[in-house]
């Protein structure tokens, strides 16, 4: 392992290894990445990879519409098939609430150039014909024909495997245990297995960025909510798009190889570290999904897993320098869309690094906004 870098990164999840990538793309030498256990096995390897633009904040879909323009290109990029494809987010509308929402939120991400559409009732099963309009409660949904899916370890060590091939160290089985620190200024990472000089260090740890910033006293608001997931026997192919609910929280697609991929919030408890999947999560989560879906009576679910998403107050992730301390840069808080907007936010910490420019989306996800009072809170997501 080398002894000194240009840039550390902590964590080998999609980020870390999206931007260790970028990094020595962009000309770096030294760059590294230590990862406690093996690439991926964060949130990462947990997670339903669904990408989507629609997002009520204008920096979370900004973000999406400019990652799903890199995704589109990303396996010829990396040389390797990430397995990106394009069927489409469907969000259902229960009310007339939602719907006033929904409209907002459409007419913002127009004027970011996305395509999407509201559906009336009727025309919700054109695009995704197993679902029942009348279980599901519906009065109408929105569509982005360009919302999609990846395999979350395809990308992540497509990026990893590009990244080292141009130069980048990724060390696995590695772990962080403390930070040196300066004058308030970054001086290196120690890990379990020796210590890395570096002016620079990337918090790209998941649900432990917080530990690792109270390492040198910066305070990270993550707090980690527990999520299950399931996914069923294969299928013939039966629809191509992402269903999801803000108000029953369920969101489900096909896969390629045909499983429903699918989770929900867990009923009783969401809090904590547990890592045991709950019986109750299979109930609530069968119930609701064949109440969207009848046809999918039958049907075997066969593994149910559990993961973690590092929630921030406004749902919206920390990037950026922090100024506490000089060359100490988040990349965490994702709450919940990490994946989705990884190919993004990897080029715009890149340029923040390298060039030293910074951007709107940047200054607005900065640590600092918490110490503001008007925060604006990103309502389009799963509870
Ligand atoms: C059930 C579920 C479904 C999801 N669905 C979606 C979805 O559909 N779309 C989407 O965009 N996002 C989804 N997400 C969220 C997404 O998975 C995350 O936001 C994203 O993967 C975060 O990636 P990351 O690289 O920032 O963090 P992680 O993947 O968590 O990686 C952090 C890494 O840091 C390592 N680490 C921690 N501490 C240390 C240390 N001290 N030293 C060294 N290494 C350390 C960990 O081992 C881990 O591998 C979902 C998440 C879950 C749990």
């Amino acid at each position: 392992m080398k002894s000194r870098a240009d840039v550390v990164i902590i964590g080998g999840g999609v980020n870390g290894c999206s931007l260790a990538y970028n990094l020595v793309k962009k000309g770096l030498d030294d760059v590294v990445v230590v990862e406690k256990n093996y690439l991926s096995s964060g949130a990462t390897g947990a997670c339903g990879a669904g990408i989507r633009q629609q997002w009520s904040t204008r920096e979370n879909a900004s973000l999406a519409i400019q990652s799903v323009k890199i995704f589109e290109q990303l396996s010829r990029e990396l040389n390797q098939d990430i397995e990106f494809r394009q069927g489409g987010y469907l969000i259902a509308v229960h009310d007339e609430k939602e719907m006033k929402q929904a409209e907002k939120n459409v007419s913002m991400q127009r004027s970011l150039g996305l395509k999407v559409d509201i559906l009336k009732p009727e025309e919700i099963t054109d695009i995704v014909p197993i679902l029942d309009v009348h279980g599901m409660k519906a009065i109408g949904a929105t569509f982005c024909p360009t919302d999609g899916h990846a395999n979350p370890f395809r990308t992540t060590f497509a990026y990893a495997d590009a990244a080292r091939n141009l130069g980048a160290e990724i060390n696995t089985h590695t772990m962080g245990v403390n930070l040196k620190a300066s004058k308030k200024t970054i001086q290196g990472v120690i890990t379990d297995k020796g210590t890395i000089r570096t002016n620079i260090v990337v918090n790209a740890a998941g649900i432990d960025s917080k530990t690792i910033a109270e390492m040198v006293q910066v305070k990270l608001p993550l707090t980690p909510f527990r999520k299950e997931i399931m996914a069923t026997e294969r299928l013939q192919p039966l629809f191509e798009a992402m269903v999801i609910s803000f108000r029953d929280g369920i969101y489900f697609s096909q896969q390629k190889e045909g499983q429903i991929v699918g989770g929900i919030p867990i009923p009783e408890e969401k809090g904590g570290y547990k890592t045991m999947p709950t019986f109750s999560f299979l109930q609530h989560m069968s119930q609701t999904l064949t109440r969207y879906a009848p046809l999918l009576k039958h049907v075997n679910l066969l593994r149910h897993w559990t993961g973690f998403y590092d929630v921030t107050p406004d749902a919206r992730p920390i990037l950026g320098e922090v100024k506490e301390i000089k060359g100490f840069i988040q990349c965490n808080g994702f709450s919940g869309h990490g994946f989705m907007i990884s190919p993004m936010v990897s080029r715009l910490l890149t340029n923040l690094i390298v060039e030293g420019e910074t951007s709107d989306v940047l200054e607005s996800l900065a640590l600092k906004r918490f110490k503001g009072k008007n925060i604006e809170k990103e309502l389009s997501v799963v509870g």
